[in-house]
């Protein structure tokens, strides 16, 4: 697909502006397309339409809704290729990752169409029976960052369609392309103005999150974002829920198979060149095998292909933006400053003119360094050496985030004891990063509010209504009405 410029979605209809942002392809620098700045005017249009559509939506019959949750999968799966080449072009990732991305955009919609709304009946008596159903929460305002930009749509469009919202959705502006192209794809199957799609600047997210007819905010980013979303949307008494970012720690005991364990935990940090909310930040491993699991980490790495994702053979992707890769290179220097040990990582990577870092790890830095305490959404990770289960216990919650983590063991009943004492909202038994559309995901503290996926996330795009039916004495029907007149 060489598009070089797109139109914004809105009512059904594309829309474009005199103003432009560029996308540029972090492998190459090279500007691969335009995407409209959006204007105030133009979100108004989009909500206005979202507001429209939503009577007519609302009252489809959840099986409808769920048919064309299907459906929707279906035409993510029939355009995997093309839709993978595009989210490697402004993304950066591998292909085989971008791939992935997509396939798994499409069993998420699948999979959320399974959900059933729930209904509570809290009294059932012969005075009165008293039910509590979900109903949906009207204009759903959905904000979505560069990392995952396809699959973090879809954990926001496959629930809030489903519950019978209208959305407007604005992708990261170093992303747009994917979700675009997606969008174009559903208004081919969805009335007018269900689903819309805005791209845009710095403006674009605040206007909408102070939007006087937006209900709710879906947002996934960093932290301080979803501080602001918050403040934000407090005028207006918004809904929210927020999905923000993590310094997820594996915990290793002495009991693993070295062999098996190494490359699935270089995996479970360096997937999508680390930036992934729930990539692992942090691996502690027991005093009793640091030294092999860390030296069979090592060698491991050394075998990871980086380089333009566009390239079969290649493992791993640049930095997806400018921005990023800054931060993500102050962070190494950091550890360069302080002395820290470099196990690999020192030598630059030559893979062409983008935002390439080498995977970098670290032996053993101390805990307090930048490295350990921040989200590096990068490939470099620290490898932790600890001795005391109670100890690291409390090193991994003392993290200001609670998003996910991984208990690493063969002894399944005692890594499970571990789980339950970490405070995050996910933790994996012998693997990470596992998600279902049939479970709930989200943070705790820093991490976040509210969740996505699984009927609780269902139900954070709702809101309830309790009906309160008094059963009437038989026969006293005309009495009541004639005791109102
Ligand atoms: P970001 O917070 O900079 O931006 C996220 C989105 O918010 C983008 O679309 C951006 O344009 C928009 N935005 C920026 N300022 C805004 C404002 N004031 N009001 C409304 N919207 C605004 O995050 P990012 O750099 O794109 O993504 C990386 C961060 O996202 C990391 O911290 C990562 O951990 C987090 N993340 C979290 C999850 C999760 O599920 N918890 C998943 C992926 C990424």
């Amino acid at each position: 697909m060489n598009r070089s410029s797109y139109c914004m979605v809105i009512d059904g209809q594309t829309v474009a502006t005199d103003e432009n942002i560029a996308v540029v392809n972090p492998a190459t620098l090279e500007v691969i397309a335009t995407v409209p700045d959006c204007s105030q005017l133009q979100l108004d249009a989009a909500v206005t339409a979202a507001r429209r559509a939503f009577p007519g939506w609302s009252a489809t019959s959840i099986e409808d809704r769920r048919q064309v949750l299907v459906t929707l999968g279906d035409i993510l799966l029939a355009e995997t290729e093309a839709l993978a080449g595009l989210l490697t072009s402004e993304q950066g990732k591998a292909l085989a990752e971008a791939r992935d991305e997509v396939v798994s955009s499409a069993e998420w919609l699948k999979g959320v169409a399974t959900l059933e709304m729930p209904v509570t009946v809290s009294e059932d008596t012969p005075d009165r029976r008293s039910t509590t159903r979900r109903r949906p929460v009207g204009v759903v305002g959905a904000i979505v960052p560069w990392n995952y930009p396809l699959i973090l749509a879809m954990f926001k469009v496959g629930p809030s369609l489903l519950a019978g919202n209208t959305i407007v959705l604005k992708p990261s502006p170093f992303t747009p392309l994917t979700t675009l192209r997606f969008v174009e794809l559903a208004n081919e199957i969805l009335p007018p103005g269900v689903l819309n799609l805005v791209t845009g600047g710095d403006a674009l997210g605040p206007w909408m999150t102070e939007h006087p007819a937006i209900d709710k905010i879906a947002f996934t980013g960093s932290t301080a974002t979803g501080r602001r979303v918050m403040a934000s949307g407090a005028a207006t008494l918004k809904h929210l829920t927020l999905e923000l970012g993590g310094n997820d720690a594996a915990i290793v005991l002495p009991d693993v198979d070295i062999s098996r364990v190494a490359s699935e935990l270089f995996w479970a940090g360096f997937r999508n060149s680390g930036q992934m909310c729930i990539g692992t930040k942090r691996i502690y491993i027991h005093a009793d095998i640091y030294e092999p699991l860390s030296h069979a980490i090592v060698e491991y790495a050394r075998t990871v292909v980086v380089g333009n994702g566009a390239q079969e053979d290649v493992q791993l992707g640049p930095i997806n933006n400018k921005a990023q890769y800054e931060r993500v290179l102050a962070i190494v220097q950091d550890s360069r400053d302080n002395g820290h040990r470099f196990l690999v990582g020192d030598e630059p990577v030559d893979a062409g003119p983008g935002y390439f870092i080498p995977v970098t790890i670290l032996d053993n830095p101390p805990e307090n360094s930048r490295i350990v305490q921040d989200e590096q959404f990068g490939p470099v990770l620290p490898l932790l050496r600890y001795d005391d289960l109670d100890e690291v216990i409390s090193l991994v919650n003392a993290s200001e985030y609670g998003l996910a983590g991984s208990v690493w063991s063969a002894d399944e009943a005692l890594a499970r004891s571990v789980a339950e004492r970490i405070e995050s909202g996910t933790v994996w038994i012998n693997e990470t990063q596992y998600l279902s559309p049939l479970a709930a995901f989200g943070g705790v503290k820093q991490s976040g509010l509210g969740v996505e996926g699984g009927m609780e996330g269902l139900i954070d795009c709702t809101v309830a209504q309790t009906i309160v039916q008094r059963h009437l004495p038989a026969g006293a029907a005309g009495a009541a009405h004639g005791a109102v007149a």
